[in-house]
């Protein structure tokens, strides 16, 4: 997996307008686990600050989103949600295990976001697909102290990133370490179309005859083969003859 930059660097435009960004379970998961409590002042900043494209230069990787995010004054501040990802050999065993599922496959694929997905790797391997608010690492370079690391930039990032989700949940999954899997195949076991016959075309007279070769078997004097193609040839000018 490789790391993505958003937008080729640009600021993402959150197209969610509503007091809660985030819809899909793992948008939502990105957004309460990075922003512990979403009725804060400083939750509503930073709302407002990824609403108003505060919220740049967005890179995805495997463990780490990382941003730069400019504040109210124009200062811009380096942010990142960190946190420890899913370990591989959990998440094969989870790709395995949702062949067949149509609603799980298209989650592998980071193609929709699934609770399924998640209840499955806990209950299969004992992993979880969302961190939880603690299980994150919270990093900004502005001065606020909040005490868990959650200041409004930390928050623009997440509901920024979180509002991208919505729109492309491989996001979450390449933050998770976890590598989306090959769109489902086709049934495997459906075949497709038969193709079309062959033309066939009728063999001239003695020509099973000619590949064999001689029997060894006398009949009236002659090799059998011999007596039998002239049968053949018999047989081939009556048909071909005038009825
Ligand atoms: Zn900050």
């Amino acid at each position: 997996m490789t790391a993505r930059l958003l937008e080729d660097g640009a600021p993402l435009a959150v197209e969610t307008h509503d007091a809660r960004i985030g819809a899909g379970p793992w948008a939502r998961w990105l957004a309460s686990a990075a922003v512990p409590d979403e009725s804060t002042q400083r939750a509503e900043r930073g709302r407002r600050l990824a609403q108003a494209g505060a919220v740049s230069r967005v890179i995805v990787s495997e463990g780490s989103i990382a941003a730069r995010v400019t504040g109210t004054t124009g200062n811009e501040y380096e942010v990142s949600l960190a946190a420890d990802t899913v370990p591989p050999s959990a998440w094969q065993a989870a790709v395995r295990a949702a062949r067949g599922h149509g609603g799980l496959e298209r989650a592998v694929a980071g193609e929709a976001q699934s609770v399924h997905l998640a209840h499955l790797l806990e209950t299969r391997v004992g992993a979880h697909l969302a961190p939880t608010a603690r299980e994150i690492r919270r990093s900004c370079t502005c001065p606020d102290d909040e005490p868990r690391g959650a200041c409004k930039h930390v928050a623009a990032l997440a509901f920024a990133v979180a509002d991208a989700v919505d729109r492309d949940p491989s996001l979450f999954l390449l933050w998770r370490g976890c590598p989306p899997a090959d769109p489902v195949p086709a049934d495997p076991w459906r075949a497709g179309a038969l193709p079309a016959p062959r033309q066939t075309r009728a063999l001239p007279t003695g020509a099973v005859l000619r590949r064999l070769g001689r029997s060894g078997i006398r009949a009236g004097g002659v090799d059998l083969a011999d007596a039998l193609g002239r049968a053949y040839d018999a047989f081939a000018a009556t048909r071909a003859g005038p009825a």
